[in-house]
């Protein structure tokens, strides 16, 4: 199974890293954390499952994401089968993911207690596979009003509060989460989003529940950025209800009735590069790539310095390695290719990358 989130971005990053490793380069390319945002029970935990392409998150009515879950996902290409290492268990692998999800719940309820408390402190999970891209998801607490149980009277400030720590940082791209069945102009997560990204360039909206909507109305408007204008726009997506959850309705067929629920109504039709998960998934990548063709000029930089600095070393032993000043400038002959790559999948022109 492999998880549509970097179907494009593996090939490229991977190569990338192959390079820098062959010249025995510290650099590496970071890229920005993800983070989801929205009201409780937008489907925020679910949106981030299914960019995974794995089941192994608590979701379901009421207060399911009751802390702040820093997701690693690590890509080691020597492993055969994927699995999880929590920050509070090292050494412990999982391979099961709903042994992970329980341990989720585990660690969720003896630091926030059973009876719907929230705690600021991070579950910190690593999922190691050899199926996906070396980045961090942040799934976080949704946004709510009314105290429950043993939520505190300010609630909703110490959320918001959490949840601004975390997307203030301009390094981290905002997931901004809403129902289809709400009303967009009160989005709680775009009001939030547009806080920490005034300017919309790492925002991206995701519509869920399309599939509930009021009969006679559809997400067309809010698709189309025209009830709440969003510079990266949005994606409307079908996640699975409750019952499905139940049921345990795997991802791979979630994904596949998505699909489906998209075909049957004609009114998507001419949206379709803005709907289902494969579509955000492919978004992403965008922005990624886009991240990432920022951030090279300057990994160039700082590797011609560093080629710099090694030559002068090895001149002050009285020897210049030849072969070290002639990978240096073959990798920066690579990396400017790549760059002239970037710009043009940046801008559409091709889809996928040759990683030759
Ligand atoms: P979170 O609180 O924002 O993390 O939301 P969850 O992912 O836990 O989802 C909350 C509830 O909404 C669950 O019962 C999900 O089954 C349901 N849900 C999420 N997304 C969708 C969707 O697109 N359609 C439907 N019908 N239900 C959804
Ligand atoms: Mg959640």
């Amino acid at each position: 199974t492999a998880a549509p989130l970097g179907h494009l971005m593996i090939p490229i990053v991977n190569k990338l890293q192959d390079i820098f490793s062959k010249v025995g380069s510290q650099s590496n390319i970071e890229l920005p954390e993800v983070v989801v945002v929205g009201s409780q029970s937008s489907g925020k935990s679910s949106v981030l499952e299914a960019l995974v392409g794995r089941d192994f998150l608590p979701r379901g009515a009421g207060i399911c994401t009751r802390r702040p879950l820093v997701l690693q996902l690590v890509q080691d290409r020597t492993v055969k089968a994927d699995y999880g290492e929590f920050g509070h268990l090292p050494d412990q692998r999982f391979y099961d993911f709903n042994e992970i999800r329980r341990m989720i719940q585990v660690e969720t309820d003896r630091e926030a207690g059973v009876n719907r408390g929230v705690s600021e402190s991070v579950i910190r999970l690593k999922i190691v596979s050899p199926n996906v891209l070396d980045i961090t998801l942040v799934d976080l607490p949704g946004i709510t009003r009314v105290p429950v149980g043993d939520q505190p009277s300010d609630i909703e400030t110490r959320i918001r509060n959490l949840i601004m720590q975390r997307i203030k940082n301009p390094n981290c791209l905002i997931l901004a989460v809403t129902p289809g069945n709400a009303d967009l102009a009160n989005s709680d997560a775009l009001q939030i989003a547009g806080i920490a990204d005034p300017d919309g360039n790492r925002t991206i909206g995701v519509i869920t529940k399309l599939d509930i909507m009021d009969k006679g109305t559809d997400a067309r408007n809010f698709l189309l950025g025209k009830v709440v204008p969003l510079r990266l726009g949005y994606v409307g997506v079908v996640n699975r209800c409750q019952e499905a959850i139940n049921k345990n309705l795997n991802i791979k067929d979630a994904l596949m009735e998505e699909e489906k629920f998209f075909q049957n109504r004609p009114v998507y039709g001419d949206l379709s590069d803005r709907c289902g998960i494969p579509q955000l998934a492919k978004k992403l990548n965008q922005v990624l790539v886009q991240h990432i063709k920022t951030v090279l000029p300057g990994l160039k930089a700082r590797i011609s310095a560093q080629l710099v600095s090694v030559a002068k070393e090895h001149a002050s032993y009285g020897e210049i390695s030849e072969s070290k000043a002639g990978q240096g400038a073959l990798l920066l002959n690579i990396l400017s290719k790549y760059t002239e790559a970037f710009s043009s999948m940046v801008e559409g022109k091709n889809e996928e990358m040759s990683t030759s």
